[in-house]
């Protein structure tokens, strides 16, 4: 009889995914709640919780205690036994995070520095703080999933190349330029992409959003069927762009006028601060009445907005960067602002708004995040 190694070799490893995603989710499990969970047989399992022993991705050294009998092994996954590192590259900071295979950032690094692609200083800066979380969080270079680079530009689906790079000076316009002081391997992402990325992973019932990212600039992220939308020319969900003040509108960083970008960026409103979003938000939680006016005008033209998108997508809006951070206290305001224009009566915004959930570094996180969603796929 021909057997088809590779395919015996599939099937193990289609049954392993099975097996560590159960055990992932429900934590602790015995050898026989996998049997009866996924209906598989005992030498299956048996054969898989070995493989996955083996690549050191379960642990079983604790016992589940029974009360009559013998106790049984406890399978549960170990976080970090791999990790990825994310890096978010903005015009005044470089983040980086590492996270464990649970999507936790197990540890940040966060410094201020001017983006500068032309500055070889700058691009060694950026590996050395890689190098500085990897060795802090005792990564070794096997258990290293990725390095993912967001950066604040349209990225080519491989990764490789910037494109439309207009919000910041892209000097630089490939991976290879990027990362030069990067050992690992890394690619390039889009910046809103990585923070909506982060959303779906912690919610994976997520099936179809829309996230705007509210930050210095306006950028967003289209979610059908679990998977990021990107077009037919990488730009979908470039909402920063789309017109939103008809007449006499403000220029636009992209040369044109009346932007979304230039009613609900976050400097809209902490321009009223010197740059201090946190101390708008104090301002406009004592009352002052300026804070008021420009987060009135500010809240209009979002609702105006993620009207549109519920129009057109029907999926969860969720609001996220810097604005989002914050936006959670006004939520009731922005969902009557916003159900005041809908035609359906049964379409409430309290049921599709969110403020996003991650909130630490989600777009350093997101980046790492797909690393760690492409060695689930390999196990
Ligand atoms: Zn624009």
């Amino acid at each position: 009889m021909l057997v088809n190694n590779n395919h015996l070799n599939e099937r193990l490893t289609r049954k392993s995914q099975q097996i560590y995603h159960f055990i992932r989710k429900h934590g602790s499990v015995s050898k026989q709640d996998i049997v009866i969970g996924l209906k598989l047989s005992l030498p299956t399992v048996t054969q898989n919780l070995q493989y996955l022993t083996d690549m050191e991705l379960v642990d079983t050294s604790k016992k589940i205690l029974n009360t009559g009998g013998r106790n049984a092994t406890a399978y549960t996954y170990i976080r970090s036994t791999r990790m990825a590192i994310g890096v978010y590259l903005t015009s005044n900071h470089i983040s980086v995070v590492a996270v464990d295979l649970s999507g936790n950032v197990v540890d940040m690094e966060k410094v201020q520095i001017k983006f500068d692609l032309a500055d070889e200083d700058y691009l060694k800066r950026i590996g050395e703080l890689v190098e500085l979380v990897k060795v802090r969080t005792d990564i070794k270079d096997e258990s290293l999933l990725g390095v993912g680079i967001a950066v604040q530009s349209l990225v080519s689906s491989d990764g490789e190349t910037i494109r439309y790079g207009i919000a910041l000076d892209f000097a630089k316009t490939t991976r290879k330029e990027i990362a030069k002081y990067i050992p690992y391997k890394n690619r390039l992402f889009h910046d809103p992409e990585m923070a909506c990325y982060a959303e779906v992973w912690i919610d994976r019932s997520i099936q179809n959003a829309f996230y705007i990212s509210l930050s210095n600039s306006v950028g967003g992220a289209v979610v059908v069927d679990n998977n990021i939308y990107r077009g037919n020319s990488l730009k979908g969900g470039e909402i920063g762009h789309m017109l939103a003040v008809r007449e006499n509108g403000e220029k636009c960083y992209c040369g044109k006028y009346g932007c979304f970008d230039t009613v609900c960026r976050a400097t809209k409103l902490d321009e009223y601060t010197n740059g201090n979003l946190d101390a708008f938000f104090v301002k406009l939680r004592s009352g002052d009445k300026i804070a008021q006016e420009k987060w009135d005008a500010y809240l209009y033209e979002l609702s105006l907005a993620i009207h549109n998108i519920r129009m057109l997508f029907d999926g969860k809006v969720i609001l996220g960067g810097y604005v989002g951070a914050y936006i959670g206290d006004y939520i009731d305001q922005l969902c009557e602002l916003v159900d005041a224009r809908t035609p359906f009566e049964d379409d409430k915004a309290k049921d599709y708004l969110m403020p996003c959930k991650y909130k630490v570094e989600a777009t350093a996180a997101g980046a790492a995040m797909n690393y760690i969603d492409d060695f689930f796929d390999e196990i």
